[in-house]
């Protein structure tokens, strides 16, 4: 079978969009499939002073410094943006341990991403 994530659909919705020509109504649809599909997809949440933001609507997501697992909050609860924590900030690629390339455990280790390399703590 053959696995279809929201990146996925995402992509596939916007290629329709530059490629077909379509009614307005037809184009509203997929606009707004897209809008909401895109919502699915997570992103890095980014970090402020001393708290963290929700990547879509850059308001609080309720993560300070000193939340001892931020990662329990997957969405976004102004906008429900999905959340991920682990994704680096230069490609958005999955960001590994440093030390022996597995998935975190903890949100304040070092890491590293699988695509291009880039380190920091999360
Ligand atoms: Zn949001
Ligand atoms: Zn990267």
């Amino acid at each position: 079978m053959v696995e279809v994530n929201a990146k996925t659909l995402v992509d596939y919705f916007i290629t329709m969009l530059k490629t077909k020509s379509m009614d307005k109504l037809t184009k509203k649809i997929h606009e707004n499939t897209v809008e909401a599909l895109q919502k699915q997809v997570p992103k890095r949440p980014i970090q402020q002073s001393t708290w963290k933001a929700c990547p879509s609507c850059k308001q609080g997501i309720g993560v300070t410094d000193k939340t001892p697992n931020p990662r329990a909050i997957e969405y976004c609860f102004h906008c429900g943006q999905r959340l991920g924590w682990n994704l680096c900030p230069e490609c958005g690629g999955d960001m590994l341990h440093l030390d022996n390339g597995n998935y975190p455990e903890y949100y304040e280790e070092w890491l590293e991403c699988e695509k291009c390399g880039f380190v920091c703590d999360v």
